[in-house]
């Protein structure tokens, strides 16, 4: 078949490997100039894991990832206030856990395929003819297009969404934040596999070290009017409004966002839609079901999202619409429970109070009890879904 997959991100090349092995003909439409290696870091666990190993790629993933040792809460003043070791998630995962970076992870994944399939950079899909037989495709750069099958990879405000479903506004739930993320060269200090973030009221900072002598930065902030601005100033404008008060090592971060020359800001959003597909267009990834970040696992997600269609695909012998369908009927729930699960951690991220934020430090400093950290991670990190090794 000829597929088309809109977005070059984690679940677009993930899928793309996958319908390259199965011998499909493949081209990723990625609307950025090269491809994107930003965000912040990730935890890689679980299922998503799991797809990894299958990918043969968990070994290169290890290679880049960092062996996270505590998540540390410190006060405006530097003060340790807690810490939380990562020996319970080690346990509940068997050690089948590392920390990456997104745009590592993302680079790993699409060396799999970028010699193997064709990529449209700096284009876009601009119109979709979802036809029985099959969907035409007109673009912003390139010629018009006929394909068997497309994709929407395009994460949370994906255009094939729009084009084939109706508006971003009829299936986003806004949870009330907003991220920023970027990489600061030569920062000091470092503190070496350790996530280190610093909460006020309604924001967060945090910091980690990354190799090359790069940091990755996270800002979490409460917003009631939501913006995501275009260019990279207003971005860093944005960013030094809402932290501009803020304590720690906060005045140097933002200092140091002037050699910054990529910027991630978006919403902390999840997309909740009723159907996932229609006719021969269908959705994963972000584009589908966002978790939003407070997840901690979308990007894994994306990979079972990616491999359970394309195992769907090879069961149904190509039947589009009957893979369609099976991919939703395995995976709905499961994604459902996650969202669930998400939104119940906002305070965790941004609580709106000091007294929200001492609470949320004394159940970090809780989980270090042995029993409580134990069944407590296995709680979170569970993956109540079946997908069946398809032998791809
Ligand atoms: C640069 C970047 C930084 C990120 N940083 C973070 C972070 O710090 N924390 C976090 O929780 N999540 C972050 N995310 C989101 C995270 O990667 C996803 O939640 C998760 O990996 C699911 O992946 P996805 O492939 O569905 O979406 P994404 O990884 O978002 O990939 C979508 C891809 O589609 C492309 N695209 C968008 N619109 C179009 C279009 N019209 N035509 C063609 N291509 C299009 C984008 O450029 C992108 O490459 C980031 C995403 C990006 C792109």
């Amino acid at each position: 078949m000829k597929v088309a997959i809109s977005g070059a991100g984690v679940a677009g090349p993930a899928f793309a490997h996958w319908m390259h092995r199965a011998g499909h003909e493949v081209t990723l439409i990625e609307a950025a100039p090269h491809f994107r290696t930003g965000g912040y870091v990730i935890d890689f666990w679980g299922l998503g894991y799991t797809i990894a190993e299958r990918m043969g790629i968990e070994a290169d993933i290890r290679k880049v990832g960092y062996q996270v040792r505590e998540v540390r809460a410190v006060g405006a003043d530097g003060r340790v206030r807690a810490r939380l070791g990562v020996d319970p998630i080690r346990r509940a995962t068997h050690d089948r856990y590392t920390t990456v970076a997104r745009g590592d992870l993302a680079e790993v994944i699409y060396r799999t395929i970028e010699n193997d399939v064709e990529t449209l950079y700096s284009d876009t899909i601009t119109s979709l003819d979802n036809q029985p037989d099959g969907v035409r495709l007109t673009f912003r750069n390139a010629q018009p297009r006929d394909f068997d099958m497309v994709i929407g990879a395009d994460g949370l405000h994906s255009t094939v969404r729009s084009l084939a479903f109706g508006p971003e506004s009829w299936y986003a739930y806004y949870l009330g934040c907003q991220v920023a993320a970027c990489v600061l060269t030569g920062y000091r200090p470092r503190d070496d596999d350790v996530y280190v973030t610093y909460n006020l009221p309604g924001r967060q900072v945090g910091r980690f070290a990354m190799n090359g002598d790069r940091t990755l930065v996270l800002f979490i902030f409460r917003s009631e009017n939501p913006y995501i601005p275009h260019d990279l100033h207003s971005c860093k404008a944005l960013v030094r409004n809402h932290f501009a008060d803020a304590g720690w090592e906060t005045p140097g971060i933002l200092a140091a966002l002037d050699d910054v020359d990529d910027l991630y800001v978006d919403v902390v959003s999840q997309i909740r839609m009723p159907e996932w597909s229609v006719g021969r267009v269908a959705l994963i990834g972000d584009a589908a079901a966002c978790v939003s970040l407070l997840a901690g696992e979308g990007t894994g997600l994306a990979l079972v999202e990616s491999y359970v269609l394309a195992g769907e695909l090879a069961r149904a012998g190509n039947d589009i619409t009957r893979a369609f369908d099976a991919y939703e009927a395995r995976l709905r729930d499961f994604i459902e429970q996650k969202q669930n699960g998400a939104t119940k951690f906002i305070s965790f991220f941004s609580a709106e109070t000091r007294l929200g934020i001492a609470v949320r430090n004394a159940l970090l400093h809780a989980m270090n009890l042995p029993f409580v950290g134990d069944v407590a991670m296995k709680r979170a990190l569970r993956d109540d879904v079946d997908v069946p090794d398809y032998r791809l």
